[in-house]
């Protein structure tokens, strides 16, 4: 049987003498697998269609096993990206978090149109404001761990439930999110944070990509933030 697919290339590895084994994260099914024969060789025609995060429709040849990949037609390559080291270095480790975090072969429209989104906003053209792609990303990574489940209090503070009032406050893993300024004196593991960078995680937490371009952030604060996903993120694993 042949199964076509809407895809995003999420990584690869090589098997045998000139094939490759490709992960692919499909708006049909999740993340899947599935072989690539021969694309190693030279002029393989496949291994350019098969490049890390090109958005594809690949058409997959399946029985028992893992599926045979016998074309790929590239939507969207995402070259903007591919042709900025920095970004690159940046879309690849998210698509390295992402991978991770999803299981195979459980479908989720919503994560697969959250990635496609992400990549396209990466890959629009903005001079050389890199904070733009930074906060792009911490908003990703928020929105990608609250589809999967995982959600930090930060409507109040995480251990007295109270409102938090403006100055002083921190976020703390172990306590699951915003912790106000008294019962942070308690708290051993934790790090300090403005304002601007709790009302940035509500933002996260409530809008679309979209509308996070209007935020206006400090580096700083964007520096709070990509500590805070990364405490999230090894706190999910
Ligand atoms: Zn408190």
């Amino acid at each position: 049987m042949e199964y076509k697919y809407t895809g995003i290339i999420l990584g690869k590895y090589d098997v045998g003498e000139t094939d490759r084994i490709y992960v692919i994260y499909t708006l049909e099914q999740g993340k899947i697998r599935a072989l690539a024969k021969g694309v190693r060789k030279m002029h393989a025609k496949l291994s350019g269609s098969l490049e890390s995060f090109n958005l594809v429709d690949i058409l997959i040849a399946r029985n028992r096993g893992m599926g045979k990949i016998k074309s790929a037609i590239v939507e969207r390559n995402f070259s903007v990206i591919k042709n900025n080291f920095e970004l690159l270095e940046k879309v690849f480790q998210v698509i390295g978090i992402f991978g991770r975090l999803m299981e195979d072969e459980q479908k989720d429209e919503e994560a697969f149109f959250l990635l496609a989104q992400y990549l396209k906003m990466m890959n629009e053209k903005n001079g050389d404001d890199f904070l733009r792609f930074r906060i792009i990303t911490q908003g990703f990574l928020h929105q990608l761990f609250s589809l999967l489940g995982y959600q930090l209090e930060i409507s109040g503070c995480a251990v007295c439930r109270e409102k938090i009032k403006a100055g002083g406050n921190f976020f703390s893993m172990s306590c699951g999110g915003v912790v106000c300024h008294k019962c942070g004196n308690d708290v051993v593991e934790k790090m300090r944070v403005t304002d601007n960078t709790i009302k940035a995680m509500r933002i996260f937490s409530s809008n679309n990509l979209k509308s996070l371009l209007k935020l206006k952030i400090k580096k700083e604060e964007i520096t709070e933030l990509e500590r805070v996903s990364d405490l999230f993120y090894r706190w999910i694993v």
